[in-house]
């Protein structure tokens, strides 16, 4: 940063006002819910504005995916004016104002809190642990991020204001911390995700002294809460540039931090089967929620994490212990050590390890085993999982086509295609060619594929 801008970080003086005819906000882009709010509050007397990654997201033609509201009305007086609200958090209080399904957030102005006694803000070694001190406009700009998110769209004149350079920065495509960065990601070590998480989704560049303090502090990651950790890789890997995350991590060395085991195992992937797996399962969830389609972490960590169970389980194969055994230990170790980072709710843990587990599954072709595989409920994923893997090895591309085709046929042409010799794949298990004797199970129907495979 500048030694200008940083001055002007520290002293806002005059801002500087876009008025309307000189932006490209408009109403039509701002949902119904947000502009009720801001019209709540501003016939309750309030100021409002739109703020955030919302105003950022409009200047930049883009449509947001949610919508922030200042006012320099308390979370109560918010609530008095909207049924509708419930009010929210204790690290950084909240009013949450719903309406259906859109929730628009409300956050009273912070202060600075320089000698301030009326508010509630709690600091360990420079460590923001709460936030509820409150203040003006000029010092709530301060309080955010980046300067890009710090632009104010105010609803009483429809102007944009902008009180510490956001403006250049969007116009530069680049993405500043407001203030000086060390400190600032001392306050708060998740800035650092989101400034890689921000210069992915928008293709902005990290400032450089933005960027410096990565090394240095990425450390400080790791006392970040674990849930908040969970919250951040959904919004990194879930919301379409989940690649591009990817390698924005990877670029700055923050990935050890909330991934080692994966990192651990890139280094030692000198085919670079991996690498493309991973790339290919973040780019296929990238695609997905371009589609519209839903997607889960379940899949997205089974991917992330692969490398390290594999290796693992290969290192315990080797120490002795039996094939099925050494892969459930090593599901369980690393989950269990990556749990420590990001918390990884319990549901996905399960889906996870089981889209692991299903994998050796593959390998079997006798006719009951391919219909029990088939009508598993995680089926769908672990086969999608399976295809991801067809890069490592021709047998597995083999596989990954093999069952690409039974899900085509009719659980009648299944069973046939099954009984007869030719059915088993090279290599495989010519289960189909010793069970002509056909019992119990036929035109039993195969697990129509889901329509989604992640869920
Ligand atoms: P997205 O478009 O992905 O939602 P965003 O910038 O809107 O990005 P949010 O998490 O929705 O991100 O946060 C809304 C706004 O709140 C930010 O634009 C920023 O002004 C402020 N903010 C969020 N997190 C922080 C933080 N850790 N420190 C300071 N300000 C923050
Ligand atoms: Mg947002």
């Amino acid at each position: 940063m500048s030694p200008e801008s940083n001055a002007s970080a520290a002293t806002p003086t005059v801002p500087r006002v876009i008025p309307r005819e000189r932006h490209n906000v408009s109403r039509k882009h701002i949902s119904r819910g947000a502009l009720k709010v801001l019209y709540g509050l501003k016939d309750a007397g309030f100021r409002a504005c739109l703020v955030g990654g919302a105003v950022r997201d409009l200047l930049l033609g883009r449509q947001p995916k949610d919508f922030d509201v200042a006012t320099d009305a308390t979370p109560e007086q918010v609530k008095k004016i909207f049924r509708n609200c419930r009010l929210i958090g204790r690290r950084f209080r909240l009013a949450h104002v719903v309406f259906g399904p859109e929730i628009v957030e409300v956050a009273t102005f912070r202060g600075t809190g320089d000698g301030e006694e009326d508010g509630d803000r709690h600091v360990v070694d420079g460590r923001i642990l709460r936030d509820n001190v409150w203040g003006t406009i000029e010092e709530d700009a301060l309080r955010r991020d980046f300067r890009v998110n710090a632009l104010y769209y105010d609803i009483a004149d429809f102007s944009v204001i902008d009180f510490v350079g956001g403006i250049e920065d969007l116009e530069q495509k680049d993405l500043r911390l407001i203030g000086d960065p060390a400190t600032r990601y001392r306050e708060d070590p998740v800035r650092m995700l989101r400034a890689a998480r921000l210069a992915a989704k928008l293709d902005f560049t990290i400032d450089p002294a933005t960027a410096a303090p990565f090394r240095e502090l990425g450390h400080l990651l790791a006392d970040a809460p674990s849930a908040r950790l969970f919250d951040e890789c959904q919004k990194m890997f879930l919301a379409g540039y989940g690649l591009a995350s990817f390698t924005m991590l990877a670029r700055y060395d923050l990935l050890r931090h909330l991934f080692p085991g994966t990192v651990r195992a890139l280094a030692h992937d000198a085919s670079g089967s991996l690498e493309a797996l991973i790339e290919r399962g973040l780019a296929g969830t990238d695609a997905r929620v371009a589609d519209g389609r839903p997607v889960t972490p379940a899949f997205l960590f089974a991917v992330l994490l692969w490398g390290e169970v594999v290796d693992l389980a290969g290192r315990l194969q080797g120490e002795g212990t039996a094939q099925s055994l050494a892969w459930q230990r090593a599901a369980h170790r690393v989950m269990a050590e990556q749990g420590k980072r990001v918390a990884i709710p319990r549901r996905f843990g399960f889906a996870i390890e089981e889209i692991w587990a299903l994998q050796p599954r593959f390998a079997e072709r006798s006719r009951k085993r391919v219909f029990r595989l088939m009508a598993h409920p995680r089926f769908r994923a672990a086969y999608d999982f399976l295809l991801l893997r067809s890069g490592e090895s021709d047998s597995l591309r083999e596989s990954g086509e093999w069952w690409t085709h039974v899900q085509t046929l009719t659980p009648e042409q299944l069973s046939e295609s099954l009984a007869r010799p030719a059915a088993s794949g090279a290599g495989e298990k010519p289960g189909g060619a010793r069970r002509r004797r056909r019992r119990g199970g036929r035109g039993r129907k195969p697990a129509a594929p889901q329509p989604d495979s992640q869920a």
